[in-house]
């Protein structure tokens, strides 16, 4: 019943069937079944137009139509006005279409209850194809005093499938089915946490009978959502740890001691349990797929690179996979200063790498006698092959695809342990939905003694002050970086952005006195690493960059990042530019220029920014401020999931509690072929079957 057509349905039809798959993706009773109201309103509640702005979200009002007008305008369209009064003021009632209809139903002097959201047009206040009734029949055909609101679009309400209509299919939906929907949760969760059960739930959150019923109603579905989003990635995990063997690394050598005992630096704890946490994933005989996360220069590569050094104590190679030449260089520069003296032989393989070095590499790999392999996309090409492949780190995974990661897993017969580093910080919540199937390590901590960035919110009426100050900077041997933002949708004006501002700063800026280099994103490989260099090396005082300079580069003396445009940064974004400065041993500066005139929100982010450095809590707050679809990272490796009724920003507490409670299941009961978890099971494959989400993330 419930994979009936949709069309089938009392009210809908094919046109109709046709419009809510194309508008809503609703192609079955169940998929109509659950599109939820997406807020409520309470219709007992009525407005008086005098109150009313644009921001308020759809809304009541009871009055009169005091007279019409037809408007023509363009070729034969036509628009129809009716001017509704509550004493209070007059507002406009807006058609387009259907005229014919509304101009006999509608009339003067009638007592109307309108329903509709206020909109602005010609800077007047209106309400388009608002839903218009006489009092009785309005509260004759509601059942209840909250009315939820869906989701709609222009189409739909312009083919009668407007907020009333849809309420009424739904109710003609529950009729038809309610009575044979099966609860698909087991008795003893329902009693233990009190839930409400499925048909009920599925009645109020369509229907609320009261607003203690609508909040049951709305936890209970979002706890069956959560719980089979966490058990279905959970088996996807548990699975891979069943099949896949992983080598087990129980020796913890010279090649680790050796480098642990050299260090100039104690390691933090956030590191110290970090590297416990990877060992013990190495001792298991399963194979390790972690997540490694920190901010920015909180010392994850050192974390990673003595783990790779316990692989060379066990026998085995590795490899660290990075998106840019720069930052391979760079590892291997760093990597190289840690490992002085050791009997650790490191290689750099890039795009890059001369013929002759490149044979010379791969004959090492092939005998062994390279222990560790730097590198770009260049790793995963068929030609390099290892002798003994046992530890993979792949650095900023978001710019590699899953694929990617496949291709190193089969460079040795066994899956090698795969370690991804991610210096974007996520908060926990969304770390356990997108990245549910791997264990996550976290170093939340920052090496001691850095000093904090400064960071200061300037607009452009102010950049003579700017100006100045980089000078100074300058003058004290300090090199800066100025950022523009990168606009997808144009490359053009982004170019035009970054010529203008490169102009501007090579005005204020002039040879020979300062240098200036510039990268960005059309420029051919070749010339972007000629100019990066020119910085690294501290050839030139300023580099003008779009954002592709975010990932990281490592220029310690660089103190000054000047961000133009910040308003159009996310969150996130910020502070990763941000992260650019500070990795020496100066106070270093983050100058965010924006207009003058800001937005409540972008006002909001830019004193988030000036109050923390601490890149959790800018993840989080850029979750709640925006949603998770919009969040750095997420866009690429994409939700694994449809949530339809979970907010990913606002239900974190039950997130977790349901991550804790599939995992307690799962651990009495790995296959749920325990005769209470019978419905666990079922409705799993079910879900299984239903759609290829599952597939996607193993
Ligand atoms: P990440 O990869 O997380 O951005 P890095 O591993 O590059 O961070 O570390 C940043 C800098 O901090 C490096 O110069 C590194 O040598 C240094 N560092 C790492 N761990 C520590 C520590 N425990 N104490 C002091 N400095 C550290
Ligand atoms: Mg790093």
């Amino acid at each position: 019943m419930l994979d009936n057509d949709i069309k089938y349905l009392t009210g809908v039809g094919p046109k109709r069937a046709e419009i809510l798959f194309k508008e809503l993706g609703i192609a079955t009773f169940e998929d109509l079944l659950y599109t939820f109201p997406f807020r409520y309103i309470d219709r007992t509640k009525f407005y008086s137009i005098r109150e009313l702005t644009p921001d308020l979200p759809y809304i009541q009002l009871r009055g009169k139509i005091i007279r019409f007008q037809e408007v023509s305008y363009g070729k034969r369209q036509k628009r129809y006005i009716a001017y509704f009064s509550d004493g209070s003021g007059v507002i406009e009632l807006v058609f387009f279409q259907g005229l014919k209809w509304i101009q006999e139903k509608l009339k003067a002097g009638v007592e109307y209850i309108v329903f509709g959201k206020p909109t602005v047009f010609n800077g007047k206040l209106n309400l388009v194809h608002p839903e218009v009734d006489e009092p009785q029949a309005d509260s004759h055909a509601l059942p209840s005093a909250l009315q939820g609101v869906y989701s709609s679009t222009e189409v739909l309400q312009n083919n009668g499938l407007g907020q009333r209509a849809f309420l009424r299919l739904q109710s003609n939906l529950l009729n038809a089915v309610l009575d044979k929907i099966t609860e698909n949760l087991p008795g003893y969760l329902l009693r233990q946490y009190n839930l409400m059960p499925l048909r009920e739930a599925l009645f109020n959150i369509h229907f609320p009978q009261s607003a203690e019923r609508l909040l049951q109603a709305q936890y209970r579905l979002k706890f069956e959502e959560l719980l089979y989003l966490h058990l279905g990635l959970l088996q996807v995990r548990n699975n891979r740890k069943e099949t896949s063997r992983g080598f087990i690394f129980n020796t913890v050598g010279e090649h680790f001691n050796d480098c642990y005992r050299r260090l100039p630096f104690a390691l933090t704890n956030a590191q110290k349990r970090v590297i416990k946490e990877i060992r013990r994933d190495m001792a298991t005989g399963k194979q390790m797929n972690r997540l490694l996360q920190g901010d920015v220069g909180s010392g994850k590569t050192l974390a990673a690179l003595l783990c790779m050094l316990i692989a060379a104590d066990n026998g085995y190679q590795s490899c660290i996979m990075t998106p840019t030449e720069i930052l391979a260089q760079q590892h291997l520069e760093s990597i190289q200063g840690f490992l002085q003296d050791s009997a650790i032989n490191v290689g750099l393989l890039t795009g890059s790498t001369k013929k002759k070095e490149r044979r010379v590499l791969h004959e090492q790999l092939l005998d062994g006698s390279l222990h560790l392999l730097i590198g770009t996309h260049a790793l995963i090409e068929d030609a390099v092959q290892f002798k003994n492949l046992g530890f993979v780190v792949i650095d900023e995974q978001h710019r590699f695809g899953v694929e990617q990661r496949a291709r190193l897993w089969s460079k040795n017969t066994q899956p090698p342990h795969v370690l991804v580093m991610t210096a974007t910080p996520i908060p926990r919540t969304l770390a356990m939905t997108l990245y549910g199937d791997l264990d996550v390590s976290t170093i939340d901590e920052l090496p001691p003694g850095r000093q904090p960035i400064k960071t200061i919110h300037f607009n452009d009426s102010q950049r003579l002050r700017v100006f100045g100050f980089m000078k100074e900077q300058i003058k004290a041997g300090r090199q800066i970086y100025v950022v523009y933002p990168l606009i997808k949708e144009s490359e053009k004006m982004d170019f035009k952005n970054l010529e203008d501002g490169y102009e501007s700063i090579t005005r204020a800026f002039p040879l020979p006195e300062y240098i200036t280099a510039i990268v960005h994103g059309q420029m051919p490989a070749e010339n972007k690493n000629f100019e990066m260099q020119r910085f690294v090396k501290g050839e030139a005082h300023i580099m003008v960059a779009t954002s592709v300079i975010e990932v990281g580069v490592n220029v310690p003396n660089a103190t000054v990042m000047v961000i133009e445009s910040a308003e159009r940064f996310g969150l996130s974004q910020l502070h990763q530019l941000r992260g650019r400065v500070g990795r020496g041993a100066e106070q270093s500066y983050c100058i965010l220029m924006t207009d003058h005139k800001l937005s409540a929100e972008t006002r909001k982010r830019m004193q988030l920014m000036v109050a923390t450095n601490d890149g959790f809590k800018i993840a989080e707050a850029d979750l709640q401020l925006r949603g998770p679809g919009d969040l750095e990272g997420t866009q690429q490796s994409g939700m694994a999931f449809h949530l339809r009724i979970t907010d990913l920003a606002k239900d974190s507490k039950l997130l977790e509690f349901t991550r804790n409670l599939a995992e307690k299941i799962l651990e009495n009961d790995p296959l749920l072929s325990h005769e209470n978890n019978e419905r666990l099971l079922a409705r799993l494959n079910q879900l299984h079957n239903k759609s290829k989400d599952y597939s996607v993330i193993s």
